[in-house]
């Protein structure tokens, strides 16, 4: 389950490097939040497209291992079904409520993450996952923030936010 060494090594320099910009990442995110720059959606799935052209999630699965699912209404409903659970039973065993959302994963690393850091429910797996990270989306606060908060955590992330401060730093 866990990443490759070479991923390991990856994962590693994305988190010292988040730590050590995290004062400059604060400020960069805090203004793009404010001035929302021309281009910025359309820079960002460039940029995307571009990490992901060369990164292997197979070889990470750092996401599914370190940061806890978010599961909506409708994903317990259509995984639930999928297992022949009922939702209340999907809930119990693997689901916790939050304010912010209507449920996390209780537990790390992921139990839908099997040996091979493959999703085993990836045709059907939460919304929130299918489209982390949010790069391909009309860029909205929250997503922002999420970038912002996955910059130690996805190499492909840490990719991305470099290439935005390059271009929209100014
Ligand atoms: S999305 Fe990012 S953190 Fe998740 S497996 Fe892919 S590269 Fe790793
Ligand atoms: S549901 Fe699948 S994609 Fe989402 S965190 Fe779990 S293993 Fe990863």
């Amino acid at each position: 389950m866990a990443a490759t060494p070479e991923y390991q090594q990856l994962i590693f320099q994305t988190k010292k490097k988040a730590r050590k910009e995290s004062k400059e990442n604060k400020a960069f995110f805090r203004k793009l939040k404010k001035k929302k720059p021309a281009g910025l959606t359309s820079s960002l799935r460039k940029f995307n497209d571009e990490a992901f052209a060369h990164i292997n999630c197979m070889n990470c699965a750092n996401c599914c291992r370190t940061s806890l699912a978010v599961f909506e209404k409708p994903d317990v409903k259509r995984i639930a079904k999928h297992f022949q659970m009922t939702e209340k039973e999907f809930i119990k065993k693997y689901l916790r409520p939050h304010p912010d959302y209507d449920y996390l994963i209780k537990t790390l690393p992921c139990p839908f993450l099997s040996e091979d850091n493959l999703c085993t429910i990836y045709e059907i797996r939460p919304t929130g996952c299918a489209t982390y990270p949010p790069a391909k989306l009309r860029l909205t606060d929250e997503q922002l923030d999420v970038l912002h908060d996955n910059v130690g955590i996805c190499p492909a992330v840490s990719e991305m936010v470099d290439k935005i401060k390059e271009k929209f730093a100014s």
